[in-house]
């Protein structure tokens, strides 16, 4: 570490806690916390909290003797990356936050506002598992599904902040009801919370997604019945993935990446077998883990300063 040496402020903040870090240009981390969200506690709560940690994390900084440059803030839901605004969230209870100006003006640092999911795909993208790919689609499959499209190190945010909702791609129309109210979405069938239900539902046990891949492997009938069913719509779901973004690397992060082999084994398969005459992407896990989003965040402000400097 470079003594006076340039870092980032960098928070991802979720629906249960907040991972934060000081991180230098070159992504690496020199320091990392992790504080609770509380989100029952509701949104202005919520943004003192992240206001409070990130300045805490600036004066850290100058403490060690290292200048804050920049921070980057990563947050769920609905994101105006923009006009900096945290539109809509679930989760948090954001509604219409300027939560880049408010960071803005408390630390008096650049500031730059990030989706968690986004942010972490370029995160993959630029430093992790999709390193050179050039053309990336991040898939994250947790309690929902989302993803996002990076092209050269830089992920599209819509025109209304909500770009990569894959998880909300019609695979099933006589399938279980989204969360979003239709039934049949990528997610009410393949997302990591969807596959337990699903599970239960049949079986009147309850088993999280981990629990029903074991189950398959170990040649349970119904448990391979589901975990089938859900590789088999995600499938569907990276297929007209493909067909849109024609990607070089699909990189699948979340929760259900930790299955492994047992997931991907079986998802390389299903997904060579719906692609005719599109080009098969690399079909790799996410190497970062839970760190993306932080990480993302801090490129994100870096990539803000860039533009702001020129
Ligand atoms: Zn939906």
């Amino acid at each position: 570490m470079t003594p006076g040496g340039e870092v980032v402020v960098a928070l991802d903040v979720g629906g249960t806690g907040m991972k934060c870090a000081l991180v230098r240009p070159d992504g690496a981390t020199v320091h990392a916390e992790r504080h609770a969200t509380d989100a029952a506690r509701g949104p202005e709560a919520v943004v003192g909290t992240i206001l409070d940690v990130a300045e805490g994390l600036a004066g850290k900084a100058r403490a060690d003797g290292l200048t804050p440059v920049a921070c980057g803030i990563a947050v769920p839901g609905v994101v105006d990356e923009a006009h900096g605004v945290a539109v809509w969230s679930a989760n948090v209870g954001f509604r219409n936050v300027p939560l880049r100006e408010l960071a803005r003006t408390r630390l008096g640092l650049p500031t730059a506002l990030g989706h968690d999911v986004r942010v972490g795909g370029l995160a993959e993208a630029r430093l992790g598992a999709g390193r050179d790919a050039g053309h990336v689609l991040f898939v994250a499959i947790g309690t929902g599904i989302a993803a996002a499209h990076v092209v050269d190190g830089s992920a599209a945010a819509g025109a209304h902040g909500a770009a990569g909702e894959i998880g909300h791609i019609l695979v099933r129309p006589d399938g279980p009801r989204c969360g979003c109210g239709r039934p049949g979405c990528l997610e009410a069938m393949a997302s990591a919370s969807a596959i337990g239900r699903r599970y239960a539902k049949l079986s009147g046990g309850a088993a999280t997604a981990a629990e029903v891949a074991d189950r398959a492997a170990a040649g349970e009938p119904l448990a391979g019945r589901v975990w089938r069913e859900a590789v088999e719509a995600l499938a569907d779901g990276l297929a007209t993935g493909q067909a849109l973004f024609d990607v070089a690397t699909i990189v699948i992060g979340g929760g259900l990446a930790q299955a492994g082999p047992r997931l991907f084994d079986p998802l390389r398969a299903a997904l060579r077998e719906r692609l005719t005459f599109h080009r098969e992407p690399r079909l790799v896990a996410a190497a970062l883990g839970d760190e993306a989003g932080c990480l993302g965040a801090a490129l994100l402000a870096l990539d803000t300063l860039a533009k702001e400097s020129r």
